[in-house]
């Protein structure tokens, strides 16, 4: 092992190969600090070539790698094994924006730039990248790339995968494959892009992407409505569709219940409605015309809504910090279930039209097996995208209700697959649900997995046991 370090010292500098516990420590705990790995040490190379020599190196030792970003993944994807024998390849300091284009509307950036730092240089160039979620500050767009993510935007301008032109990736043995192309049409043989999108490290590094970017709005607009039932706003959602088409960027469905925990725990913020209701749809317009524009349109839809009874009561934010404040509601939900206590969390899309029968199907087979049990359901519903989390009855601790977990998860998940969905809409497989995935994915899609696996990485020294 002194020999590889060594080896790996003289290519980035012995400051850039972490190995004491104190250094390496951030790098091999996950975010929500459930599992913490063990390696022989964190490297960070400065550039491709760089990466691409510590690769051949890791080659050469038989070293497994596991490339990491910001580490806000939700699967255990960049997280070690416990058996100290792999290197954490981090990317963080490939992070300079290379070129942005806003004639071709594309921007060049290198993997391990923060989300963040992409959306303002794209803003600084006049457009507009629309990638956007709460790790935004924190996560890279290797990582993004990597777990496909999806966000609050992607019912107008689609995940990861669809805001990607082009990809720099330095392969499992170490060679750099340049497909940094700013085409939109390009049929040329296997898309390898589309490979390395969702591949969660497995396959290669990604080392940098040319992204699409886009006009920016000239406004925005916020709205919150009240219903009944998930049913209402789904026709909510085909109202504001038709009316709206591309200019809906966002539709958040959220339940009464999501709302009372963040008033209980964080009691300055309270929803502008005099009643509770049974749920709430956060709707969000992007307009290229004006102001005025959306906000007629907004009200066009509510006054339908209203009149074919689909809501009961709607606020539109009348500025961008009313806009604010809606956001951070939703955006509070996750941490005022964390502050309620764990719970047992699932990430599914359903077929949107399917969508109120699986909620209730499956809140019903739920109380069942676990009586009491309380549902914090919210999400992306016009994705058909729910965070369909499961926390414990009032009279059990969180505790004993953990113990039933692989219960739990097998109830949703056969109802999100009796329902045609997908045990994991936006987060990955990592290492937490590589086990579970067999049971929903036919054999035939499950070989062809492991073929192209062990085709493009047959020593399995690119990301093992995560995914596959
Ligand atoms: C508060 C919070 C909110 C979130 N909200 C959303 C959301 O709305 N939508 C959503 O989709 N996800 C969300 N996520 C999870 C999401 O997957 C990550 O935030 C993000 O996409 C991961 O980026 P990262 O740089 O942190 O990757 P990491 O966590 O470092 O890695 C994630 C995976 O990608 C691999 N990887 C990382 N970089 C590379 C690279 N350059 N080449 C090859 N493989 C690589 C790793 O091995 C790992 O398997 C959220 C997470 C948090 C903590």
């Amino acid at each position: 092992m002194d020999t590889f370090l060594n080896a790996c010292r003289s290519v980035i500098g012995a400051t850039h190969v972490l190995t004491s516990a104190e250094d390496t420590a951030p790098y091999l705990t996950d975010w929500r600090r459930r599992y913490t790995g063990k390696a022989c040490a964190v490297l960070k190379p400065a550039d491709t070539q760089e990466l691409a020599a510590l690769v051949r190196l890791c080659n050469e030792h038989k070293v497994p790698m596991v490339p990491q970003g910001g580490n806000t993944g939700l699967v255990l994807g960049g997280i070690p094994d416990d058996s100290g024998k792999a290197v954490v390849l981090s990317l963080t300091r490939l992070n300079s924006i290379r070129h942005t284009d806003p004639v071709n509307n594309t921007i060049t950036v290198e993997a391990g730039c923060i989300l963040k730092n992409i959306q303002t240089a794209a803003s600084d160039a006049g457009r507009l990248f629309p990638l956007s979620l709460a790790a935004e500050g924190s996560c890279t767009i290797g990582g993004n790339l990597s777990t496909n993510a999806g966000g609050t935007a992607v019912l107008r301008y689609g995940n990861t995968r669809e805001l990607c032109l082009g990809l720099e990736v330095v392969t499992p043995q170490g060679d750099i494959w340049n497909g940094l192309r700013g085409l939109r049409k390009d049929n040329t043989g296997y898309d390898l892009r589309d490979l390395y999108i969702g591949a969660e490290g497995t396959l290669g590094l990604i080392t940098a992407a040319v992204l699409k970017l886009f006009p920016q709005p000239k406004a925005q607009l916020t709205a919150l409505a009240a219903l009944r039932t998930p049913d209402d706003a789904l026709r909510l959602l085909s109202l504001t569709q038709s009316y709206c088409v591309s200019s809906l960027t966002g539709f958040e469905l959220m339940s009464g219940f999501c709302i009372k925990l963040v008033n209980q725990h964080f009691p300055s913020m309270r929803l502008p409605f005099a009643e509770e209701h049974a749920q709430y749809v956060l709707l969000e317009l992007s307009d290229n015309e004006s102001e005025e524009h959306a906000q007629a349109m907004l009200e066009h839809v509510i006054s339908a809504a209203l009149q074919q009874d689909l809501i009961q009561d709607a606020i539109v934010a009348r500025s961008i910090a009313q806009s604010q404040a809606i956001w951070d509601f939703r955006e509070h939900i996750p941490l005022a279930q964390a502050a309620e206590g764990k719970n047992i969390k699932h990430d599914v899309s359903i077929p949107i039209s399917h969508i109120g029968d699986f909620i209730r199907t499956t809140d019903a087979l739920l109380q069942q097996s676990f009586p009491g049990a309380r549902m914090v359901t919210f999400g992306h519903l016009g994705d058909g995208n729910l965070h369909y989390n499961v926390a414990h009855p009032e009279q059990e601790t969180d505790k004993s209700f953990l113990q039933k977990q692989t219960t739990v998860n097998r109830v949703v998940h056969d109802s999100v697959h009796q329902h045609g969905g997908s045990i994991s809409a936006e987060h990955g497989i990592g290492a937490l649900k590589r086990t579970e995935i067999l049971r929903y994915k036919s054999d035939v899609e499950m070989q062809l997995m492991r073929s192209i696996k062990q085709a493009l990485d047959p020593l399995n020294l690119m990301n093992p046991g995560k995914l596959l």
